[in-house]
Parts: structure tokens; C-alpha cells; sequence
């Protein structure tokens, strides 16, 4: 400040403290613009020492382009004129160019001019920041591959990105200004609703929404929706929507495949259950009830083996076909597994209503079907339990297993509602069996003995095996009442084996007096099937050291006619042991008489229902004397089952009949009876 002449000592001391006080920069020059003062801001922004200033004037310190811009505005203000700030650059000691703002005053008649400069630079930057995260902004909301948009706090659009226009289908013309929630799906509609109210209160929403495409289609999504806050104040939402539509499908056919079958796509035992237990919470709190019914389709194992198991699997998704056909679209129809279904039929009142829907099912699977050129009846067996009959799901589906059995035990291909005397039936047959397999571990059974008779001698020919069991506080129980159970269970094989030594042993120990007298031994369909039938009873004679011609095995007519093929090899091999073969209760099991020529049996036993009605039908009458003519044709032996008067037997003697069974002679014998039956040498 040492060149500045014209002002005061004290007036320049004064200026001086003023100017290093100012936060701008303020130039002092003379007319040949020549800075004569300058305060502190000066050098800390332009970086040159109040000394090195002094040798420029401010065209100088202008990078070149403003230098005629600031010489302009210092002429106009010589000439008095008054000059608005500008924005001009300055050359900073270091070379960059710094932003200020320029406002000067003349003096003219003094010949000095004030120069007042701010620094503009960070103002500046700050400008640039600002534009450039305005780019940012933009940037992120244009490319993102969400949909972004904002709303107002009504839930109008107000701007979007172009993903919006994509995910929608529609312009944005056609969604700004609009509510957002117009776009949602009827089911989603009021969920967003709350989100918007959500968010508008100031708290982020997160949620999944559906949104209906301008062409129609549902889209699934993923949306936010984030307060905009102006001074503690929510303005407006900013939304971000993923479209979620492929992931949602995937879960949804996962789901589908953890709770249906994948044969039929009906529901599978898990989604079944789950839907009974809602539906019976449902029943409990409200009326009305609801029933379930089990199916099983009669002799599907048979179509399976018979015709592989593709066909099968047609017919299984036909049957499932034809049960969704006859419920109303609510009701659930399950595939439990192999042939068996359920059917959830709620809303129903009471059993009459389930039976007429469980009646429609079995007309609508009665019908055959053809699969692969193949016709193929599969009727189903069908149980019928209400709601309000069991205490629980599983207690339910049980019992509408067991009236389903029921119904297969009546003759299949009908229906049976449940009734609790079932339940009671079951717990008494769980208690048989295993009163069974206790009577197998401690010997509890017995052999009793009927003699059968030669009709024309009246001597004795042999004599049939039955089992007695001698159960404990029980008495003797007949074998009609465990076999079945025994053959069910599969019990029958180890009693069979025993039966089939302990009569072989104690006909051994009669032949020694009696060479001739054959014992018969009854055999159950599930022994006729075991691979090495004749291989065991081989072992029976060598074993107890029998001659086979001493045996005679009886098999039951139904039980022969299961399978023919089969059961030809079968009689083939045990023939061949030399042992006799029956069959027993002819007349039952409807066999094409032409079996009776291939078969090589050796006897024909007449059931007790034709002999019974000897004399009474005349019809049966004929079909007996008919089958002893056949017998004779096809040299067979006939033996009359259950003969009690002797009327009938007298009429069994007139056909022909040589042998005879019954009341009438003996009922069957302890075998120590038998023993002084054989030691009395009895004649009939
Ligand atoms: P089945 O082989 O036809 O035996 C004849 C059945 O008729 C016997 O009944 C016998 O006691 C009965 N019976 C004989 N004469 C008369 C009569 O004049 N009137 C009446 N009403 N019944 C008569 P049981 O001993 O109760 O045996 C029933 C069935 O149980 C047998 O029928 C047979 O199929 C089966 N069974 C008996 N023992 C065995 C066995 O050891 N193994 C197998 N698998 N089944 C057996
Ligand atoms: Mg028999
Ligand atoms: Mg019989």
C-alpha cells in the first residue's frame, strides 16, 4: 500500500484495517488501473503477497478472454455509468482460473477505482456438484431396471422411469397423474392402499402386489414405497417395483408339486389332510357338516399286471377325471396313492346327501374305459364318513378306510357309510390276530377228524382234517371264524404247515392198522400260491413217512379258479408227489366246467348248500345229478358235503354219488374218537 499518495495517513489506515477485515477481496487501482491497496482476501484467493499485486493491473489478473469484458465495464464506469455484477475468471498465482464476482465503483474525479470481488468458486462447484447429481439421479432412475416412480402423497403418479412404461404396457401419458392403485389387481387393490397410507405416515411399506398389464396379463411384484421428506414434512413417495412374476410362478410350482400328485394332479394326502382339518375347524364353528369319502378301485392290481403299468396309469388319470366331474369345483379330491382317492364334499347336511354323491361317483366309474384298445372295468369301492363322526382328521379318514373295506367285503364295486359297530369290528379282529399269533407260539391248535363215507359199502374211505383252536377261557373257535383273518394277515402259512405235518403224522400212525384210510388236508388260497408248495409237502411225507397216496390235498374251488394257468402247474407238481387232489365246495365258485378237464384233480366235492337243498329244489336236485353224471364223464370221484338226513342221502345213493360227509355219520372227531372209530371197525 505504499504507492497510495492521494489518501490520508489516517483515512489509509483506516481503509487498510477495514479491508483486511472484509471477507472479499477488495482492488483499489488508479486510473491506469494500476492496484495501489488490496486487502487480505485477496492474496489468500488469488495467492500473490500484497507486493507482487502491485505490479499488475486488473487487466492483468483477468485470464485473457474476460480482459474485455472487465476493461468495458471500468470505461462505462469512468463515464459514470453504474455497471451490475458479472462473473468474470481470475488468473490465480499458480495458473488455474478462479471464479469472482466482479462489482466496481469509480471515482473518476480522483482517479481511483474500487474493485469489489467474491469468490465464486465453491458457489460454483457447489453448482456443478448439484447438476451432476441431478444427472446421477436421473441416470439411476432411467437406468435402473426397476420400475421407479413418484407419488404424491394421494398416491398419483407424478413421474416414472421408461421400466414403468415397459412393465405396464401403457404411456406415460396414460399413468401419470393417476392413482397407482388403479393399476393393481381387485385382490391387491387394498393392500397397496394401506402401504400408501403406510408410507404417507412415514414409514417405508415393502409388499407384494399384483398389477394388471395393459394386455391383460397379472404381473406379481415386489414394491417399496419410500417416504420423500421436505423439511420434517412427507411430500411424496418414491415407489420401486420389481417384477417378480417368474419367481413367483417357480415357488407357485413347487407348491403345486409338494401338495398334488403329479399323476393326476389331484391333491396328494398332505394337502388333503390339511383341508380336511380346516374344513372340520370350519364345521365345528359353523354349520353345516361335512362328509369324506374313500375309494379304491376293485381289482386295479389286476389291470396293472395284466395290461403294464402305463395302462394303468391311464386309467388312474381317467378315474381322477371322472370323481372331479362328479363334485362341486370347492370339494378337494385327493389321490392318496395307488388306486385309493378321497373326496372332502363340504357343506354337506347329512349321510343321505354324502351317499347321493358317493351313488353318483360309482355310476360315473362303473363305466368302462378304454385304454390303449383295451376295455377295462375298474368299479370302486367307496366309504362314507360324516364330519362329526370321528373326534379328528386322522381318526375320520380311518374310519371311511374301514367302511370302504366294508364296502370290498360286501362284494365290492357299492358303497357303505360308516356306522361305529365297524370300529368295534376292527378292534375285535386287531384282538384275533393277536390272540393268533399267540395260539401259533403256544401249540393252541387242534385237529379234529369227520369221517367220509364210501356211499354204497358204508365203510369208511378216510377222513377230512379240520382245525380246532382250543383258545384259552374261550372253548374250541371254528376255523370259519380265524381262517379268513389267518389268510389275511398271512398267519394261515405257518398254521397251514402245521396242520399239514400233525395230520400227516397222525394219519401215519392210523396207517399202520388201516394201510388204505387217506386223510385230506384242506389247503388256503395264500398256501396254493407259495413258490414251493409241493417242494414242502414232499418234505411233510418224507419227513413223517406217509405214503402219498394216504393224502388227499382239497383246495376250494374259488380259490382254484383265480388263475388258472397257474393253478394247472401247480396241481401239475403236487400230482406228481402221487397224492390225491379235491376240489372243494364245488359249486361256489362258478368254474367253467371246461377247467375240470385240464385240471388233474382226482375228486369233486358237492357243497353242503346243494346237498341241503336235495329233495327241497328241484333245481338244485338237477344240478346235482348233473354234476355227478360230468364227474363220472370226466372220471372224477364225487363226494356230498354236509349230508344231515337220510334223505338226502338216499338220493345221493339213486345219482350215484360214492362218497358222502355229514352229520348224519359223524360230525368231525376229536382223534382219540378216531382211534375207536377205527378200532371198532363201524360200518354205516
Ligand atoms: P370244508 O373243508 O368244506 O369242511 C367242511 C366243513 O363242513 C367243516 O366245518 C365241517 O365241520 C362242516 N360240516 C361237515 N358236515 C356237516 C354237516 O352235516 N352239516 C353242517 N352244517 N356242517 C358240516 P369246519 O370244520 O367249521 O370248517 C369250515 C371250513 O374251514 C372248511 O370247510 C375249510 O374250508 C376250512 N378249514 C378247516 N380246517 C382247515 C385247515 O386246517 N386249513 C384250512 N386252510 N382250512 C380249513
Ligand atoms: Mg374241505
Ligand atoms: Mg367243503
Amino acid at each position: 500500500m505504499e504507492q497510495a499518495q492521494p489518501v490520508s495517513g489516517a483515512l489509509r489506515s483506516a481503509i487498510t484495517q477495514v479491508l483486511q477485515l472484509l471477507p472479499d477481496m477488495v482492488l483499489v487501482t488508479d486510473r491506469n488501473g494500476c492496484i495501489t491497496l488490496t486487502g487480505d482476501a485477496c492474496h489468500i484467493t488469488l495467492g500473490y503477497t500484497p507486493a507482487e499485486l502491485a505490479a499488475f493491473t486488473f487487466a492483468d489478473l483477468v485470464v485473457p478472454e474476460d480482459r474485455p469484458a472487465i476493461l468495458t465495464a471500468m470505461a462505462s464506469l469512468e463515464a459514470g455509468q453504474a455497471v451490475p455484477a458479472f462473473r468474470t475468471r481470475w488468473r490465480h498465482r499458480e495458473g488455474h482460473a478462479v471464479w469472482l464476482e466482479w462489482t466496481g465503483v469509480a471515482t473518476p474525479e480522483d482517479g481511483f477505482f474500487f474493485a469489489v470481488l467474491r469468490d465464486l468458486t465453491t458457489q460454483k462447484q457447489q453448482a456443478q456438484l448439484l447438476l451432476e447429481s441431478e444427472q446421477l439421479y436421473q441416470a439411476l432412475f432411467e437406468n435402473s431396471p426397476d420400475a421407479v416412480f413418484v407419488l404424491d402423497t394421494e398416491g398419483r403418479v407424478m413421474s416414472l422411469n421408461s421400466v414403468c412404461t415397459r412393465m405396464t404396457g401403457y404411456q406415460p401419458h396414460e399413468i401419470i397423474g393417476r392413482p397407482f392403485y388403479h393399476f393393481t389387481v381387485t385382490g391387491s387393490s387394498t393392500g397397496a392402499m394401506q402401504g400408501l397410507h403406510q408410507a404417507v405416515a412415514g414409514n417405508t411399506h415393502r409388499a407384494e402386489s399384483a398389477i394388471r398389464h395393459r394386455d391383460g396379463t397379472c404381473l406379481s411384484l415386489q414394491v417399496s414405497l419410500t417416504p420423500l421428506s421436505l423439511d420434517g414434512r412427507v411430500v411424496g413417495l418414491l415407489g420401486i417395483a420389481r417384477d417378480i412374476t417368474d419367481r413367483k410362478q417357480a415357488e407357485e410350482q413347487l407348491a403345486h408339486l409338494a401338495y398334488h400328485d403329479p399323476l393326476t394332479g389331484l391333491a396328494n394326502r398332505t394337502l388333503f389332510m390339511t383341508r380336511l382339518e380346516q374344513g372340520l375347524a370350519r364345521a365345528v364353528r359353523n354349520q353345516p357338516s361335512l362328509a369324506l369319502l374313500y375309494l379304491d378301485l376293485d381289482d386295479f392290481k389286476i389291470v396293472n399286471d395284466s395290461l403294464g403299468h402305463r395302462t394303468g396309469d391311464s386309467l388312474l388319470v381317467e378315474a381322477a377325471r371322472r370323481l372331479r366331474a362328479c363334485v362341486r369345483p370347492g370339494d378337494t379330491v385327493a389321490r392318496l396313492g395307488g388306486d385309493e382317492f378321497t373326496v372332502l364334499l363340504e357343506g354337506i347336511e347329512d349321510t343321505p346327501d354324502a351317499v347321493l354323491v358317493a351313488h353318483r361317483i360309482l355310476e360315473a366309474l362303473r363305466e368302462p374305459y378304454t385304454l390303449d384298445g383295451h376295455k377295462v372295468v375298474a368299479t370302486p369301492s367307496v366309504g362314507v364318513v360324516m364330519g362329526n363322526q370321528g373326534r379328528d382328521a386322522k381318526e375320520l379318514l380311518r374310519y371311511a378306510d374301514l367302511a370302504m373295506y366294508r364296502a370290498k367285503r360286501n362284494g365290492k364295486a357299492r358303497y357303505e357309510a360308516f356306522t361305529p359297530i365297524m370300529h368295534e369290528d376292527v378292534m375285535q379282529r386287531l384282538q384275533l390276530e393277536s390272540d393268533l399269533r399267540r395260539a401259533i407260539e403256544k401249540g393252541e391248535f387242534q385237529l379234529w377228524y369227520q369221517p367220509i363215507i364210501e356211499l354204497t359199502t358204508g365203510r369208511l374211505h378216510g377222513l377230512e382234517a379240520l382245525i380246532r383252536w382250543d383258545a384259552p377261557n374261550r372253548g374250541l373257535i371254528s376255523p370259519a371264524e380265524f381262517i379268513p383273518l389267518a389268510e389275511e394277515t398271512g398267519l394261515i402259512l405257518p398254521i397251514g404247515t402245521w396242520v399239514l405235518s400233525e395230520a400227516c403224522r397222525q394219519a401215519r400212525t392210523w396207517q399202520v392198522d388201516h394201510p388204505d384210510i387217506v386223510v385230506s388236508v384242506n389247503l388256503s388260497g395264500r398256501q396254493f400260491q407259495e413258490p414251493f408248495l409241493a417242494q414242502a409237502v414232499e418234505q411233510v411225507l418224507q419227513e413223517t413217512g406217509l405214503e402219498p397216496r394216504c393224502l388227499q390235498l382239497e383246495i376250494t374251488e374259488t380259490v382254484l379258479m383265480k388263475d388258472a394257468a397257474m393253478t394247472e402247474d401247480t396241481l401239475r407238481e403236487l400230482k406228481a408227489l402221487g397224492v390225491h387232489l379235491a376240489m372243494d365246495d364245488f359249486g361256489t365258485g362258478y368254474s367253467s366246467l371246461s377247467y375240470l378237464k385240464h385240471f388233474p384233480i382226482d375228486v369233486l366235492k358237492i357243497d353242503r348248500s346243494f346237498v341241503k337243498e336235495l329233495g327241497h329244489s328241484r333245481q338244485d336236485s338237477a344240478m346235482v345229478r348233473t354234476v355227478i353224471q360230468l364227474a363220472k364223464a370226466l372220471d372224477l370221484q364225487v363226494t356230498g358235503e354236509g349230508v344231515e338226513t337220510s334223505e338226502q342221502a338216499a338220493q345221493l345213493r339213486a345219482m350215484e354219488c360214492e362218497r358222502v360227509q355229514g352229520y348224519l355219520f359223524s360230525h368231525p372227531l376229536p382223534p382219540a374218537e378216531v382211534d375207536e372209530l377205527l378200532r371198532s371197525g363201524k360200518q354205516w
